[in-house]
């Protein structure tokens, strides 16, 4: 039987041993699943009874009301309650196979038949004269007579009502799994509940049950498989079931992300002497060329702070782009390097990597030992390079991911700064973490791609943040056009050409990255006959350069050099300027099949100018031919230029996965939980979370047992997934 609906809680104080066995049984001792099945669902990832219990319906059919045959309507699935009056084989017309035929006739003597193309094996002996069964399907009209192909049948009506799956109920529906069919899964999933429901026991405290009003664990997946009643709110995840595992769900997971930030801080880090670092980094501060912005100052002041102090800085600064993030970066590490201890600074691309490198160099001369190195450097002087690292001799380390591939290790690590953070993948952050030997160092991590709250509590929520929400003074908003079909793109480039004429410069951004990517996008114009077009047919009195990410690095730092000192005046790219590159004196930006990138994207490459003190512009190309929603899309560009509110918009189309990049969306480790939809069940398990660990971090309380076992047993195994995936 079913369980009742229950409140009350089972907790797995006494069990979990019992439990290890219950729903941790491999799936193929399912009755009906067996080592075939089972190891087909396995390679599906549904390797336990519990994932076969997590693998939801993705529909339900109302099968509990039988139709009178009279009333059957065409062409929807209804369910008749009949009785078999004659059946039989009947050879194909022209074919070799037969078909199964049968006809049967309800209470009132209206009469269907059925029909099997394909008849399942051993039919003939079950469809025998006055066999009373329920059978369901499509219904259609053959010659006059009603009818249904290949209707599922459900024999013994009423007699085991609320036991059969199959029909007299509402019914899942679940996709399809390489081929295997919604019956088996309601068989399979009915016979998982029957032998293993009561086994199903609970992690969540009760008291945390209770306060969300929340049904148990085991009712929610009965009910959300074989529900009865109201099934509208099912489809949409919004059960009270459903709500009560993704709690569950979000809830572990925040207590993992908060347990790994508790850990984090429990290491022991080196440390500044603040009132030593303040007169330094003001000092500094007055022989810049702008005054900071009090964000950037409050943003110094507090990483600062937490760089003298013994527990490690887990800082992440987000700031929409040009908002003068690197000198916040440079000023911290000049704290560090006058200190003497080192601090390096990783970027996504080698030529951010350099930028940063030549930034340094000018800020500061001759005075601290700083290093560059990138997938380019040379084998001989990575070797001498990790030799002088090893000394201390290096004291800034600036660098692409080859940071964390070459076996560097430092001598005294006390910082460690990720540019362009979203471009990574979670683990490299740890992994350059590691690199400082005995002592954890600080770590100050930066993103131009503003995170909606919901996702900061995920991704990042080991992460404590600080927003730059203010840009340098005396910035001009960059005007934006949308740009679609001939003759409009004639008058960008009059525009363009008239601000070249000024001496400005401009960048032509195309989506193709490299050849190998193509594939599927041949209407593409390549960004190397772009080159060509507009060098020799639309600005021929402007030198064109060409920049791509098949380009060796030499080739790329050249062309890159030439744009900055305006050897050449428009830099045709792939996206491989997206990133950090700054040139002021770059004024247009020009993004051709705009629609093909994401928003965020989008508000990135635009964020390459607006960066001195002219007037920018940004034109968002895009052919006639693409969707009112892409146009809807490309006019939210238009109208804002809030990195914040362009991230929740476009978290809003694309969705987390794609929003994050392939990268990243791997630290979103959720089956049934959606971070957008479920944004209030989120915040909730968050909150429970913070509580819990701050009054009972080890769950000693006796009410807190449920998840002291549930830690135990699985949570450390968790945990470390956690910080090394
Ligand atoms: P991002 O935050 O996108 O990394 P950058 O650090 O590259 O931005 O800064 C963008 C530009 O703004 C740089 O040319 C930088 O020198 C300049 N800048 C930074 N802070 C200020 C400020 N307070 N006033 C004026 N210009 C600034
Ligand atoms: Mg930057």
């Amino acid at each position: 039987m079913l369980p009742k609906d229950q409140l009350t809680t089972k907790s797995s104080r006494f069990d979990s041993s019992n439990r290890i066995e219950g729903t941790f049984t491999p799936v193929q001792f399912v009755r009906g699943v067996g080592p075939k099945l089972g190891s087909i669902f396995e390679s599906r990832g549904i390797k336990t009874v519990q994932d076969l219990m997590f693998f939801f319906p993705r529909a339900y059919e109302d099968r509990s009301k039988s139709v009178a045959i009279s009333d059957l309507q065409e062409g929807i699935k209804q369910t008749v309650k009949v009785r078999i009056s004659s059946a039989k084989r009947i050879p194909l017309r022209r074919q070799r196979r037969t078909m199964f035929e049968a006809r049967a006739e309800d209470e009132s003597g209206e009469s269907i038949r059925f029909k099997w193309f394909h008849s399942p094996r051993g039919i003939e002996n079950q469809l025998k004269a006055g066999v009373e069964l329920t059978a369901s399907g499509t219904v259609k009209s053959f010659m006059g007579n009603k009818e249904m192909i290949h209707p599922e049948l459900s024999f013994q009506p009423g007699r085991f009502a609320g036991e059969d799956y199959n029909t007299g109920r509402i019914v899942p529906i679940y996709s399809e799994l390489d081929g295997i069919p919604t019956r088996t899964f309601r068989k399979v999933l009915w016979n998982a509940m029957q032998q293993y429901g009561n086994t199903i026991l609970e992690d969540l405290p009760e008291w945390i049950v209770q306060k969300h009003e929340l049904p148990s664990l085991q009712c929610s997946l009965s009910k959300i498989h074989f529900p009865e009643g109201d099934v509208s709110q099912h489809l949409e995840f919004a059960s009270s079931y459903h709500h009560r595992v993704i709690y569950e769900e979000f809830f572990k997971f925040e207590i993992l992300v908060l347990l790994q930030r508790l850990n984090l801080r429990k290491e022991s880090a080196r440390f500044l002497s603040l009132t030593r670092s303040a007169a330094i980094v003001e000092k500094q501060i007055e022989k810049l060329p702008f005054t900071l912005t009090s964000a950037q100052n409050k943003a110094i002041e507090s990483i600062l702070k937490e760089i003298s102090d013994e527990r490690p800085m887990n800082r992440l600064i987000q700031g929409d782009v040009g908002s003068g993030k690197t000198v916040v970066c440079f000023l911290s590490a000049l704290a560090a390097l006058e200190q003497n201890f080192q601090v390096c600074l990783m970027a996504p691309t080698e030529i951010l990597a350099e930028q940063h490198f030549h930034n340094a160099l000018k800020l500061f001369g001759t005075d601290f030992n700083v290093a560059l190195l990138t997938g380019k450097t040379p084998q001989k002087e990575r070797d001498r390079l990790n030799q002088r690292i090893q000394s201390g001799e290096a004291l800034f380390l600036i660098g692409t991911h080859a940071l964390i591939e070459d076996p560097v290790q430092f001598k005294e690590l006390i910082l460690v700064m990720i540019d362009e953070q979203h471009r990574f993948g979670v683990n490299q952050r740890k992994k350059l973490r590691e690199k400082g030997g005995r002592k954890a160092p600080h770590t100050l991590v930066l993103t131009a791609t503003p995170i909606p709250r919901t996702l900061s509590l995920t991704v990042y929520g080991d992460l404590s943040v600080t927003s730059i929400r203010e840009l340098p003074p005396g910035r001009k908003p960059i005007e934006s056009f949308f740009v679609k079909g001939k003759r409009s793109t004639r008058q960008a480039y009059q525009r363009i050409h008239d601000e070249l004429s000024k001496g400005r410069q401009a960048y032509f951004i195309f989506p193709l990255v490299n050849e190998s990517e193509a594939e599927g996008f041949t209407d593409l114009k390549s960004a190397i006959q772009e080159k060509e077009r507009l060098q020799e047919e639309v600005f021929p009195d402007f030198k064109v350069g060409l920049l791509h990410g098949q380009l060796n690095s030499k080739e790329k730092s050249k062309i890159m050099g030439q744009f900055k000192n305006n050897h050449i005046q428009i830099l045709v790219s792939t996206t491989v300027v997206e990133v950090g590159v700054d040139v002021p004196n770059a004024t247009i930006m020009t993004i051709e099949h705009s629609d093909r990138f994401g928003l965020s994207q989008l508000h990135q490459l635009r964020g390459r100018v607006g960066r001195g003190e002219h007037q920018s512009y940004c034109f968002l190309m895009a052919s006639e031919r693409i969707s009112e929603t892409a146009t809807e899309r490309l006019k939210v560009m238009e109208k804002t230029q809030n990195g914040f509110e362009i991230a929740e918009a476009d978290l809003r189309i694309r969705g987390p996965g794609e929003f994050l990049g392939t990268r990243q969306s791997g630290a979103l480790p959720f089956k049934v939980g959606d971070i957008l939809r479920d944004q209030a069940w989120l915040s909730r398990a968050r909150d429970d979370a913070t509580d819990i660990l701050k009054n009972d971090p080890d769950f000693k309380k006796i009410s807190n047992i449920p998840l002291r076992n549930y830690f135990e047993r699985e949570g450390k195994n968790k945990l470390h997934q956690l910080m090394t995936s």
